[in-house]
């Protein structure tokens, strides 16, 4: 780098905003990202549906939502972003047939559909709050928003591109031309997808439920009045509504898992610019890629045998942070493998780390920013803007850590590096044996008393035990030799 582009990239680094490149699933190619709005980005991220407990894979396509947001955050954007609930309308086929996931789900557990959702819904939360996932600013339940919904439909009719059969109002999807744009799957083939689920009353395979009505003689426990009669929303429609609702009819990142890419962001796009008339709705589409059970086993909630944050870790004594440490070492755009081996090598390595930290901050203060080195931070901030290369971006830190910069910078960087890696870095306190802490307070006790020789000798103890105790205003710390 000449003087003067690092002289550049040294004001941009610490002015905040600078390029950033993203692959988009709708270009197929990795683009410059820029708002809509100066310094803003809208984001929806496409929430549980909450008939059971999220699994470690749905939970790593929140892990790598989470590190989009903290990038855009890190480049100085702010951020509105908003995640729905889904709480009805997904049934269990992806094509409209089958059960209401939610009503299986009170079958299976002899509560109303409601009461699962609220269950579910709140464990969602308290998992993505124990692996440091910051909370979307804007929750949204489908069921909250079912007004939304059927205005949607409205428009949609009004436009033409509807029909009725026996159990419900379809989208035409013929009635597009680019209906297979973010797939990027010839239409024959979409359609072949589609057959597997066969309803012989719709015009074509891909065509999707808007609102399916509730079967004849059968009363729902979810179900709403609406102009074509009593039923429940589609699954597409609430994510097309709520976004709309909150993020404008045109807004900036859209993001799921790559199992949503053919099926329901795909209808999520043809409703809603058929709807608004505007294009793009959203500017890019990110996906995660799956993380797969090691030995091709499926990870899926319908199964009932998954791995969840609780049976996988927590149970286990094991922090739930190890999960995202093991996350983010993989792009995530690579299939990833879970296995027990990964975890434990995982754990292993952001023990390391942990130490590595302590070991920065023992007789430091962090100083914030204008103590942080702005090379490091340059290199890190290449990496995390390229894609999101959080592999790149760890190895960065590793070499920060092993670098021969003063303590105090090397603290500073590093938990200035933490806001996008969120790992707490600076709040792992070390783990000071029993034995140690009860050596300590006798000696606190003996100073107060201003016994000197035995403060002296229980200093010395402590030392045998391989720590060293440091005398402060507020008390006394002790810390690894
Ligand atoms: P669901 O609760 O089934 O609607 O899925 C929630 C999120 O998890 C969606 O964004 C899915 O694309 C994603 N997802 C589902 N299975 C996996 C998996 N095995 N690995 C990663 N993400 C997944
Ligand atoms: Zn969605």
């Amino acid at each position: 780098m000449s003087q003067q582009t690092t002289a550049n990239a040294e004001k941009a680094a610490s002015n905040g905003v600078r390029e950033l490149f993203l692959y988009n699933t709708l270009t197929r190619k990795k683009e410059e990202f820029k708002p809509i709005k100066r310094g803003k980005v809208g984001l929806y991220t496409c929430g549980p549906t909450v008939y059971n407990f999220a699994h470690v894979g749905n939970l790593r396509t929140y892990l790598f939502e989470d590190i989009l947001k903290r990038v855009l955050l890190y480049n100085g954007y702010k951020v509105k972003h908003v995640m729905n609930i889904t709480d009805v309308g997904h049934l269990t086929g992806d094509r409209d047939m089958g059960e209401d996931k939610l009503e299986k789900g009170a079958a299976r557990e002899g509560k109303t559909a409601w009461e699962i959702a609220e269950f579910y819904t709140k464990a969602f939360k308290e998992d993505i709050k124990k692996l440091n996932i910051i909370e979307p600013d804007i929750w949204c339940k489908a069921t909250d928003y079912i007004k939304e919904q059927i205005e949607l439909i409205k428009k949609l009719e009004k436009k033409g591109y509807t029909y009725k059969i026996s159990d419900g109002i379809y989208f035409n999807t013929t009635k597009i031309k680019d209906y297979n744009k973010l797939s990027h799957q010839p239409l024959e083939k979409l359609r072949a997808g589609a057959r597997v689920e066969v309803n012989e009353e719709k015009k074509n395979p891909t065509d999707f439920a808007l609102w399916k009505f509730s079967p004849k003689g059968e009363k729902r426990q979810m179900e709403w009045e609406s102009p074509w009669g009593i039923g429940f929303p589609g699954w597409a429609i609430e994510c097309s509504a709520m976004s709309i609702k909150h993020l404008g009819e045109r807004f900036d990142i859209h993001c799921g898992g790559v199992d949503h890419i053919n099926i329901h962001h795909t209808n999520e796009i043809a409703q809603s610019e058929s709807a608004t008339g505007k294009k793009p709705w959203v500017r890019y589409w990110l996906h995660g890629e799956f993380l797969n059970i090691s030995g091709g086993e499926k990870m899926a909630k319908s199964e009932g045998n998954f791995l969840t944050l609780e049976n996988a870790l927590i149970k286990k004594g094991i922090d739930p942070l190890v999960y995202r440490f093991a996350v983010l070492q993989t792009h995530y755009r690579k299939p990833m493998e879970y296995s027990e081996k990964a975890i434990e090598s995982s754990k292993n390595g952001l023990e390391h780390l942990y130490n590595q930290a302590r070991e920065l901050g023992f007789r430091n203060k962090d100083l914030g920013i204008k103590n942080i080195d702005l090379r490091f931070k340059i290199k890190f901030l290449k990496a995390i803007n390229d894609d999101l290369n959080i592999p790149k971006a760890l190895a960065v830190a590793q070499e920060l850590l092993k670098s021969d910069l003063p303590n105090q910078k090397k603290l500073s960087t590093i938990l200035d590096f933490d806001k996008v890696l969120g790992l707490n870095l600076g709040k792992k306190e070390e783990k000071i044996p029993a034995e140690v802490e009860e050596l300590k307070k006798q000696r606190e006790t003996a100073r107060k008393e201003k016994n000197w020789k035995e403060s002296d000798k229980l200093r010395e103890k402590i030392e045998k035990l391989g720590y060293i105790v440091e005398d402060t205003q507020d008390g006394s710390r002790v810390f690894k030799k």
